[in-house]
């Protein structure tokens, strides 16, 4: 009988993907409601249809290529976790509904990769994500996705005058995707990429 229920849902969304965000949010809303036992559940304010004030202002807060601005790719739902359990509640739940997830940290690419699909998707954004711990006793320092390469720099140096990150230029990056899949900077020469400097990564 649940699987029965299940399927039926799922008709229902395929065939009001293209237009119905509204409804997709709120299967989507059920869904974490039922992960709630496993994960953490995700209050309203972190699930964005295209019906509500922020979706917007969310899409295009980090988005660097104007080219995109008004492009017809846009996301059923935008996510914005507020920890790291959330960001597997989405994921599970954007799979169980058949949707593409794209996530986004600082929003830099340039060809959109993190906010654009063909198909429908949702948005993970991880923009609450972007916490900064920098201990200089064993200079290390924990950074999460969505801070900005600004951030990470900023709060090393409020901490020390000697220690620093080998990562890029611009101070709005992403750290998501700079770490990734960039990383080219002044310190480069002697230091590496940030690739080269990270030692543990939590998934
Ligand atoms: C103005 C500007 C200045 C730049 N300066 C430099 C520079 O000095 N040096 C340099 O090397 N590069 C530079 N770049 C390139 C930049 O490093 C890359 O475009 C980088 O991928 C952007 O990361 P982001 O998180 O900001 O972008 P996003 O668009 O958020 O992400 C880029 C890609 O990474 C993926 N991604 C993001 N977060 C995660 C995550 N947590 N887990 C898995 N995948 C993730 C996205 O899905 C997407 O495919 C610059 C780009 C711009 C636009």
């Amino acid at each position: 009988m649940a699987l029965i229920s299940l399927i039926a849902y799922l008709f229902l969304v395929l065939v009001s993907l293209p237009t119905s965000s509204s409804i997709c949010g709120e299967i989507f809303s059920q869904c974490i409601t039922a992960q709630s036992s496993y994960y953490t559940r995700i209050s309203d304010q972190t699930i964005h249809t295209s019906n509500s004030t922020l979706y917007s202002t969310i899409l295009q807060s980090s988005q660097q290529n104007p080219r995109w601005l008004n492009s017809t790719s846009k996301p059923l739902l935008i996510v914005t976790p507020l920890k790291e359990s959330e960001i597997q509640a989405a994921v599970l739940c954007s799979r169980k509904l058949g949707l593409q997830v794209r996530v986004r940290s600082g929003g830099h690419d340039y060809e959109g990769l993190s906010y654009l699909c063909k198909t429908p998707f949702v948005l993970i954004d991880l923009i609450n994500l972007r916490s900064v711990k920098v201990n200089v006793a064993d200079q290390t320092a924990w950074v999460q996705s969505g801070a900005t390469l600004g951030e990470l720099y900023y709060s090393i140096a409020k901490k020390s005058e000697v220690l620093g990150f080998p990562a890029g230029f611009c101070p709005t990056v992403g750290i998501g995707g700079h770490f990734s899949g960039g990383g080219l900077g002044t310190l480069m020469r002697k230091h590496g990429l940030p690739a080269d400097n990270v030692m543990l990564t939590m998934t």
